[in-house]
């Protein structure tokens, strides 16, 4: 008896369909690219159920004749390549003809196309793969096509899938790396009938400023500075942001060919061009786009993968770095420090708003603890290109406090929750309360790594039940709480006896505070042991730091400013928030004219 059987269609098809829709999100992708290579100018996205019920791309391309769409359904069947050799000289984004098929094996489809030519378009619905119906019909110019009940006849597909509110967020990502590459094609987005993202057909810095500038007031691209680079092996543009616009929900994108592709080993390069400049863990965002021949890079032909391999990746990340680097320098936006005669400081500061120059403080012009080193600092100014070719030295730029001063005699005074201190520029105004934050959080973060936080033993032991999925959790951060000063023993399967909290904490509520970061850590969604620790160390310096508005005595204020001002970046907390501002004599005055 033969034991070797061909697969029937059907099953082989649903197995294709596993490599290739994963999710909605895998789905939106290959749809929204065929509407792309079919030269749509606008694109419309349908979604309802994050994609469980309904997905669906209307677009005003090439449209399909009866018989093409048809053979859509076919697997392998493509118009896009000839033979194996056109992989490699691919300008568009399909090109497997797998994506149709598969989703057609694991959903109901319904299309309606049109060609320009044709007076009539076709209706085709298919079901498991199989067509149910074929007919004439009336419609725009363009394809249509819906895909419902994404996974209907694969039960543990659709048991894989995650909340509505990540699959939706799964779905914007998706459609976000495709409309940062097409900035020219209008795109809408609509979920269970609201309008999430509504695109004109625009330029790529316009596009970034629509789909990330919603949210704020301000324009989001007036935080970025352009960075281009045109060189033999290959031309990068796009933008950076600025250091201080640093947060915790960056933008992070590379583009190659018109692409998204996610590339680590790149990501450093930009990371090595901010060295020194982002406080904690605060990361820049970035868009940046290559343009590379085809055969200077690893075409992945896998459709679900984004990485990709490039041939000079230890050019590119300099000519990338270097490309950070100069825009950055250019705008003046790196650390670069004068000092003139009397030993002042002066470094722009910015209070989200506008760059202000930070107080010239000069209580003793004598005492400048930088001078020796002043001469050794080069900035990073880079004039020609040749220059920036040169590798990157791996070492951070020093420790650059800005107040050079012994604060043992400086006049200080508290208003509310500020410190306000007289400058010969005009006032400045300390957040006591975030100030004192900056100083924990820098205290506790090396706490951390050296292991040797300070434990305040509990007179009763406390205990510390979890769900299982916060163990699994906690057994992976026990080192770092233990190195903090949380005395943790684990007690059985679901729980932990605390029988000392970090000192720190003066006796305040360990076990809530443990259930804070545990909760901290979720939301992160990080798996990044550094990431941890920022946030272990943000946790507690919060719940630690002084109260905001609590009366300090002036050697306490002083205290606190010596400290921060020890501190290599305090402008900041290292989740972003304003620590310091100056009122200058220029606005100052202006109100009394
Ligand atoms: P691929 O994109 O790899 O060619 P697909 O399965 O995604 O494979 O699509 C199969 C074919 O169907 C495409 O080559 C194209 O000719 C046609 N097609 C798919 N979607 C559209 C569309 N929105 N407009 C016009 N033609 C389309
Ligand atoms: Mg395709």
């Amino acid at each position: 008896m033969d034991v070797i059987r061909l697969l029937p269609d059907q099953v082989a098809n649903q197995i294709a369909a596993g490599e290739v829709i994963q999710r909605p999100a895998s789905c939106l992708k290959e749809l929204v690219e065929n509407s792309l290579d079919a030269g749509a100018t606008h694109i419309r996205v349908f979604v309802r159920d994050a994609g469980r019920t309904l997905l669906q791309v209307t677009d005003n391309g090439s449209g399909m004749s009866e018989t093409d769409v048809r053979m859509a359904f076919e697997r392998h069947a493509t118009s896009k390549i000839r033979e194996a050799a056109d992989l490699f000289a691919l300008h568009t984004m399909g090109f497997r003809g797998e994506a149709l098929p598969s989703i057609s094996a694991v959903a109901h489809v319904e299309v309606m196309t049109r060609r320009q030519e044709d007076e009539m378009g076709t209706l085709l619905e298919l079901a498991g793969g199989n067509v149910i119906r074929q007919e004439p019909c009336q419609c725009p110019v363009g394809t249509n096509i819906k895909v419902k009940d994404l996974f209907y006849n694969v039960p543990v597909r659709r048991k894989f899938l995650k909340t509505d509110q990540t699959e939706l967020r799964n779905l914007q990502v998706a459609f976000h790396h495709i409309v940062l590459v097409y900035p020219q094609v209008q795109f809408t987005f609509i979920h269970n009938d609201e309008v999430l993202e509504d695109l004109p057909a625009t330029t790529e810095k316009q596009r970034i400023e629509n789909v990330f500038g919603k949210s704020s007031s301000k324009a989001y691209t007036s935080q970025l500075v352009e960075i281009a680079a045109d060189t033999d092996i290959v031309s990068i543009r796009g933008f950076v942001g600025k250091p201080e616009a640093a947060g915790r929900n960056a933008q992070q994108y590379f583009f190659v060919n018109g692409r998204y592709m996610r590339h680590p080993y790149f990501h450093k390069a930009v990371m090595n061009a901010y060295a020194g400049m982002l406080p904690g863990e605060l990361m820049p965002s970035y868009f940046v786009y290559f343009d590379i021949l085809p055969e200077a890079i690893d075409v992945n032909i896998h459709p679900t993968k984004t990485e990709i391999k490039f041939r000079d990746e230890q050019a590119v990340f300099q000519i990338l770095a270097a490309a950070v680097r100069e825009a950055l320098g250019k705008f003046n936006l790196s650390p670069s420090l004068d000092f003139d005669r009397s030993g002042e400081v002066e470094m722009p500061i910015t209070n989200g708003t506008t760059s202000v120059s930070l107080p010239k403080v000069s209580f003793d012009p004598n005492y400048n603890p930088f001078k020796a080193s002043a001469s050794q600092r080069t900035t990073h100014a880079v004039s020609s290109w040749e220059k920036l070719y040169s590798p990157i030295p791996a070492e951070q730029p020093e420790a650059t406090p800005l107040f050079a001063t012994d604060w043992s005699d400086a006049p200080v005074w508290q208003y509310g929750q500020y410190i306000l201190i007289p400058t010969e520029e005009g006032l400045c105004f300390v957040h006591q309360h975030r100030a004192h934050v900056c100083i924990l959080y820098h205290q506790l973060l090396q706490q951390i790594e050296q292991m040797r936080g300070v434990s305040q033993q509990l007179l009763f032991q406390e205990v510390l039940a979890l769900p299982n999925e916060d163990m699994t959790l906690l057994e992976s951060v026990v080192d770092d709480l233990r190195a903090v000063g949380f005395d943790l023993v684990q007690f059985d399967r679901n729980s932990y006896s605390l029988a000392g909290t970090p000192a720190v904490l003066n006796g305040a509520d360990g076990i809530s505070v443990l259930h804070d970061i545990l909760s901290e850590l979720h939301s992160s969604g990080t798996d990044v042991r550094e990431q941890w620790r920022h946030r272990i160390a943000m946790v507690l310096a919060e719940r630690a730091a002084i109260p905001s508005g609590k009366r300090l005595t002036d050697d306490e204020m002083r205290d606190l400013m010596q400290k921060l001002t020890a501190l290599n970046l305090y402008k900041h907390t290292p989740d972003g928030k304003t620590v310091l501002w100056l009122l200058n004599d220029k606005e100052l005055q202006s109100k009394f004219l």
